[in-house]
């Protein structure tokens, strides 16, 4: 993998200009897989955010973005789509150097987040329109779809370069303008992002990028009476805290929150496929993947050649070198969110479960690396089975009975994605429609159409985006109601009694 420049110094994108913060405040961004320090970055807080709340204010109210023509708006979309195909192998290396998933994995992301925005080109062309409701030859009602105004997109660092993307590509399309506050952890590729769109030559305030730390920077957004929309990925402790905040400003919410999804094998499953999906489930995106099948739940009676196929590849995943093209997993984000998920495995020993680990090479030591590990003789109510992990770290659980596997895999707060392996179709539709969550793959590894909904139940999410179902939350509905007849109208007034 050829390397690529990257700034010294990261600044704010408010406006059309790259600004440092008024504080001059910075932050160093640390490289996960050697924990160097790779530059430093503009440390954002009210007053950045409140001017590029301002700029992009100025823009929606004023600017010519949602007043141009759909075509033209659009124009601009499919040029951001270009530049980032051009780009590609830039921000793969960006986002690998950034936050350690293997470059496989980011090229991946990088074809995607150009298709983002070419998808919203077109969702908008094809699919954003009213509907018209005629009441005999008296009236008309229809309705139309306008922008909200100014959108927060706060971000994570997994995927963080498809994610905000995913965010940015809808809110732009349908008109709004918006501030990206990105993950402090993962703020090189925004800042491409930024670049990007300087390049496709939006006008000024209608894309702004505030860097910063969710408390200060990140909550002055959440909080600023001019931001109509949040649209937030993260933890779901972090969701939560953000609905608190805004509540004074009443603001529209997407939530993507926390998961912990299991994986249901029954005992007629495809058994090499169903070892296959488990094993990229979970160990791809270093584990930190909001849709990760982290909790397995095998038929007992084929726990051992099932357990033992797992425990046979596990010294095999070759863990190294994110900008290696043979490495299937990287170092975790940060040194803090490696020594957490360290923290579980010993409280997966405390709580009884046996912890089994692939290989680390020793060179690699300095790197936020956790071995993928695999947990057995786990029980559901036992924390590593209940908690977010959020790293390369299986817990596996068995069943019996297809009630059994039901009640287990629901049993528990979060309800983002789920994965079920059978080859008996009935028994395939009826477990999947039992399970409390957003999203269910049948025999298939999490693969997904952009055209689908993509969100969470219970503790993993409020709303959907994705597809169509994102204008739901970027634009507001209007009716207008239209006389066509001379209906009588009441004559408040006019009657002598
Ligand atoms: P996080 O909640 O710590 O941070 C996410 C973002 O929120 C960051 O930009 C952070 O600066 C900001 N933030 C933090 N506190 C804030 C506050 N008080 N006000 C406003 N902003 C604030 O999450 P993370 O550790 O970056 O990401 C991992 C989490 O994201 C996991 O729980 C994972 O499951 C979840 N996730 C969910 C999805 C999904 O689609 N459901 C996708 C990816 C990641």
């Amino acid at each position: 993998m050829s390397s690529f420049a990257h700034p010294e110094h990261v600044q704010h994108y408010i406006n059309g200009q790259f600004v440092e913060s008024a504080s001059g405040k910075r932050f160093e961004n640390v490289n996960p897989f050697t924990n160097k320090v790779i530059n430093t970055v503009a440390e954002g807080d009210k007053e950045e955010i409140d001017r590029a709340v301002k700029a992009a204010r100025e823009a929606f109210d004023h600017g010519p973005w949602r007043t141009m023509s759909v075509n033209e708006r659009l124009s601009y979309l499919y040029k951001i789509a270009d530049l980032i195909d051009q780009a590609a192998d830039e921000i793969a290396y960006l986002e690998s150097l950034d936050t350690g998933l293997p470059i496989k994995q980011t090229q991946k992301q990088a074809a995607r987040a150009a298709e983002n925005f070419r998808f919203y080109a077109e969702m908008v062309k094809s699919r954003l329109h009213g509907e018209a409701y005629q009441k005999d030859n008296d009236f008309i009602n229809y309705t139309i779809y306008k922008p909200v105004g100014v959108a927060g997109l706060i971000t994570p660092w997994n995927a963080p370069f498809m994610l905000e993307t995913w965010k940015v590509a809808p809110a732009l399309a349908t008109g709004n303008t918006c501030i990206l506050k990105p993950a402090e952890w993962s703020p090189l590729t925004a800042h491409k992002l930024a670049e990007i769109v300087n390049e496709a030559g939006l006008p000024s305030g209608v894309f702004n990028v505030v860097h910063g730390f969710g408390e200060t920077a990140g909550a002055s957004l959440v909080a600023h009476p001019d931001v109509q929309l949040i649209s937030f990925t993260g933890e779901t402790v972090t969701g939560s805290e953000i609905i608190k905040n805004g509540a004074d400003t009443l603001k529209r919410y997407s939530m993507e929150l926390g998961g912990k999804s299991p994986i249901i094998v029954f005992e007629d499953a495809d058994f090499e496929r169903a070892v296959d999906a488990c094993i990229f489930g979970i160990f791809s995106f270093n584990g930190e993947r909001c849709t990760a099948n982290s909790r397995l739940f095998v038929q007992s009676s084929i726990k051992e050649q099932f357990i033992d196929a797992l425990l046979e590849r596990l010294p095999h995943i070759v863990v190294g070198d994110p900008m290696d093209s043979n490495t299937e997993v990287g170092p975790l984000i940060h040194r803090v969110h490696q020594q957490r998920v360290l923290e579980y495995l010993k409280i997966a020993e405390s709580e009884g479960a046996e912890v089994v680990s692939g290989h680390v090479p020793i060179a690699y030591r300095d790197g936020n690396f956790v071995p993928p590990t695999v947990l057995l003789n786990v029980t559901n109510e036992m924390r590593v089975a209940q908690e977010e992990i959020f790293g390369p770290v299986l817990a596996v659980m068995l069943f019996d009975t297809e009630e059994e596997a039901i009640r287990l895999a629901n049993d528990v707060k979060y309800g983002l994605a789920s994965y079920i392996w059978t080859n008996d179709i009935k028994r395939a539709h009826r477990v999947a429609q039992s399970i409390e969550a957003g999203m269910t793959w049948i025999n298939s590894q999490n693969v997904r159409d952009l055209r689908i909904p993509f969100g969470g139940a219970k503790y993993s999410g409020i709303g959907r985006e994705g597809g169509h179902y994102a204008f739901e939350f970027y634009t507001e509905t209007q009716v207008i109601h239209v006389a066509i007849g001379d209906t009588p109208i009441p004559k408040f007034g006019k009657l002598k009694v």
